[in-house]
């Protein structure tokens, strides 16, 4: 196993795949060296690779079992690497499965990971307000990445 990327685990797969999505497109504006960080290979057609693709996807009815995202998270990440022509075998069975978020659904779940929740009562007072500031502005950072992919949010 090569450390500290196995690069055949559902967690590499995952933090690959918020790589290659938030870091790695040209409209971003944090832009690094992913294979610096990974190898030069491309996760998604990698055939061991295939099932956590799968199962982060909710092709199977559980998620993988390791520190990945919610499946709505990574069927985020999949459909703005659709749209953006990004290759992959893992790509071309999620184009054609119905798991594919249509437009709609995507707009709902973007705006699920992007609300902030300011009725928490367990931000202490005294960091209450810079907090929910330093949300907002992150939040709105979001929203601008979704745009330049062409989502209308
Ligand atoms: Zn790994």
């Amino acid at each position: 196993m090569s450390k500290p990327w196995c690069r055949r685990c559902a967690k590499c797969c995952y933090v690959w795949l918020g790589f290659q999505t938030y870091l790695g497109l040209r409209s971003t504006k944090l832009q690094i060296n992913i294979n610096e960080v990974f190898g030069n290979e491309n996760l998604l057609d990698i055939d061991e690779n295939q099932i956590f693709f799968e199962e982060m996807a909710g092709f199977h009815t559980n998620n993988a079992m390791e520190c990945v995202g919610a499946i709505d998270e990574t069927r985020i990440m999949l459909n703005i690497l659709a749209e953006a022509g990004f290759n992959g075998r893992f790509i071309e069975t999620y184009k054609k499965s119905k798991q594919y978020l249509a437009k709609n659904e995507l707009i709902t779940a973007i705006n699920e990971y992007t609300s902030i929740d300011k009725k928490d009562e367990h931000i202490p007072q005294k960091l209450r307000k810079p907090l929910l500031d330093l949300f907002q502005k992150i939040r709105l950072h979001a929203l601008e990445f979704f745009r330049l992919q062409g989502i209308p949010i």
